[in-house]
């Protein structure tokens, strides 16, 4: 924390703080638009990012238990590691394997997930898409894939596949979700052009929870994309670049895309509301988060 005072509307006094806890979280977009919401909600919190190696994440979640620190977001790699050290986990986060959100609670840490409410609002709302009885293919089994998944089971899909490059990974978030499945098909696939052939054309929505793609990262998408269907819905999880080449190219063969920026900012949503019990002022989130991306478009960083 910067131990910082800024003029209090009645009176200079010690800010509370909220920050981002990652490594090494160069790209992050939460501090500007947990800011611009802060800010707008005229709450005197400052959110700032907290770049913590992991042999100084039990350092910085002792910092967290400080009168002054609400609590924190939690990113990549961190968000299964940071389970041991929280004194409380709800039920969710401890389905999932994954706490995206610390709330201190008195000196108390509660772990919640936020990104399974925000992936399925941002299907629903903002891809259109009702995963009742539909069937889905997962790309990935890291954190965001054991969040999808999660979701897409409570949400009553019909299958949930998930295609890793490591097939033991995939395999372990299957028997890990397999209590929650209830009559949803659920299966693990190695990343072979083989396995995605036998789902791409019976596949309704194609979920992409792999970092590959992502801005500044080197490697081309696992996901053959001569088996991108028209009928299909195409989400990326990521969110810089806005588009990715797996979005340009479902596009170019008439299949609609979601970008991950929507999940993003609900997921953000969830945590500030945790954190505020305020209601988070979506439009001004959205606005700062795309500002953010489209400057670093225009800055030709992607
Ligand atoms: P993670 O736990 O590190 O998992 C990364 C996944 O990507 C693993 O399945 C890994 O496969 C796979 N992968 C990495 N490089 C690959 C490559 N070159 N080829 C094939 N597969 C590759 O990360 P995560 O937390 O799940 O996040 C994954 C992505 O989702 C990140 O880009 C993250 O920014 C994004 N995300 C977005 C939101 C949002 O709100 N929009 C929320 C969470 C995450 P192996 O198992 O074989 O290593």
């Amino acid at each position: 924390m910067s131990g910082r005072h800024r003029e209090h509307r009645s009176g200079c006094e010690v800010l509370k703080y909220l920050g981002v806890i990652g490594h090494p979280l160069k790209r992050s977009l939460s501090p500007v638009f947990q800011q611009a919401a802060l800010d707008h909600m005229r709450l005197d919190i400052v959110y700032e990012a907290w770049p913590t190696p992991p042999d100084g994440l039990q350092t910085r979640i002792t910092t967290l238990r400080s009168p002054t620190v609400l609590g924190a977001n939690v990113t990549i790699p961190h968000k299964e590691a940071v389970i041991a050290m929280v004194d409380h986990v709800d039920d969710l986060a401890a389905r999932i394997g994954a706490v995206n959100t610390i709330v201190n609670q008195g000196g108390r840490l509660a772990g919640h997930n936020t990104d399974v409410s925000g992936l399925m609002r941002s299907l629903t709302k903002d891809g259109g898409f009702e995963p009742k009885g539909k069937r889905v293919v997962v790309a990935g089994a890291g954190g965001a894939a054991r969040a999808a998944a999660a979701g897409l089971l409570e949400a009553r899909a019909a299958s949930v596949t998930v295609i890793n490059r490591t097939l033991a990974r995939a395999n372990r978030l299957v028997e890990d979700l397999r209590p929650y499945a209830d009559r949803s098909e659920l299966r693990a696939l190695p990343g072979m052009y083989a396995s995605w052939a036998a789902v791409m054309s019976a596949c309704d929505l194609l979920l992409n929870c792999t970092s590959a793609g992502s801005a500044g990262f080197d490697s081309e998408s696992p996901i053959p994309f001569d088996l991108i269907r028209s009928g299909m819905l195409v989400c990326d999880l990521i969110y810089d670049p806005a588009e990715t080449a797996l979005m340009a190219e479902a596009r170019n063969r008439g299949a609609r895309t979601l970008g991950g920026l929507p999940m993003l900012v609900y997921q953000g949503a969830a945590s500030f509301e945790l954190w505020t019990g305020e209601k988070a002022p979506l439009d001004v989130m959205f606005e700062a988060a795309r500002s953010l991306v489209e400057a670093g478009a225009a800055k030709g960083k992607k």
